[in-house]
């Protein structure tokens, strides 16, 4: 899988060890960092797809800093923050051209900075890669019911590949849903490539549960697939919801801001709501208006908005159509 390859990657030539790189043009890049271990498959790993997500760069700069395997068969390959200038930022969106890297994909060589970013990173980097990892998280303004996801692949193969990915980050409930355009995930999707994102809580914070998470997650992923030696943990059950709505997984697009104003939230993250239940309320900042925000169906609040202050057509609140404990 994923080895329609047009030429070698960049890291093929490189010998045994630890590597660091630089992959950019003038205005765009980002920084690579390459184990190189006994031929092998690629995995690839990546954070910082959007600036304000700060779990997943915290979990692999630590990994950059600190493992220097013995042993390893294969290739690791680790970015830890993808989009630079919306990280130095602090923004979830790059700030010269206000775009979000996540919707940006295939990208185009000449395109805003978010274009060339898409494009480099999958010509370069993706294109090589037998299985990608992207670790993104709530964010500043949200906070989320930490999960494990992927798109639901037609390819039995890749589908298989992409459980048993999400099956090593087993404190993480599973959800999956059809494909939709734009993502690492798409890019990833259309090369046959098995992968999987995980969604840490965010809330501008880094919780080090969700860092612990994605490092005993992803070095159970290299014990499972033979990058390297060691005693397998024994998993626990995930709770899993596979969907068929491509929409459902999409959390920023449900219940969204009547107006623009102040968010007043009646519901906590993990809350299990019916359909019509007020969730919260939005001020207008004249005193003329309060909307109510209703649930528009039964389910359990994974995506809640942190940040009081909305605009117009903003996401509130997400909820997932599970009514089990998470
Ligand atoms: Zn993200």
């Amino acid at each position: 899988m994923g080895d329609s390859k047009l030429k070698k990657a960049f890291w093929d030539d490189l010998p045994k060890g630890f590597h660091h790189r630089r992959l950019g043009t003038k205005s765009v890049g980002f920084e690579v960092y390459i184990w190189k271990g006994e031929p092998g498959q690629v995995v690839l790993a990546n954070a910082g797809t959007h600036g304000d997500e700060y779990e997943g760069p915290k979990f692999l700069i630590s990994m950059v800093n600190s493992w220097r395997p013995r042993k390893l068969r294969g290739t690791v390959v680790v970015i830890p923050v993808l989009n630079e200038a919306a990280f130095i930022a602090g923004l979830r969106c790059h700030p010269k051209d206000g775009k979000n890297l996540a919707r940006s994909f295939p990208g185009r060589p000449k395109g805003s900075p978010i274009d060339q970013i898409a494009y480099l990173f999958l010509k370069n980097v993706i294109s090589y890669s037998n299985y990608y990892f992207d670790f993104h998280s709530a964010g500043v303004v949200y906070e989320i019911a930490p999960w494990v996801g992927f798109f639901t692949h037609p390819n039995r193969e890749v589908n298989r590949i992409q459980k048993k990915m999400a099956a090593c980050f087993d404190k993480y409930w599973c959800w999956s849903a059809p494909y939709l355009p734009g993502r690492t995930a798409s890019a990833a999707y259309e090369l046959n490539i098995p992968f999987i994102y995980t969604e840490g809580q965010g809330g501008g914070g880094i919780l080090p549960k969700d860092v612990k998470i994605l490092s005993e997650g992803f070095f159970e992923f290299l014990k499972r697939f033979d990058f390297i030696k060691g005693r397998q943990r024994k998993l626990c059950k995930q709770y899993k919801r596979i969907s068929r709505d491509p929409k459902e997984t999409f959390v920023q697009i449900h219940h969204k801001a009547p107006i623009s104003g102040m968010v007043d939230l009646q519901v906590k993250l993990k809350e299990v709501v019916n359909k019509q239940q007020i969730l919260g309320y939005v001020y207008s900042l004249n005193g003329k208006f309060k909307k109510v925000v209703k649930a528009e169906m039964s389910g359990t609040v994974v995506f809640l908005r942190r940040k009081a202050s909305i605009e117009k057509g903003e996401g509130i609140i997400a909820l997932a159509p599970i009514r089990d404990k998470l």
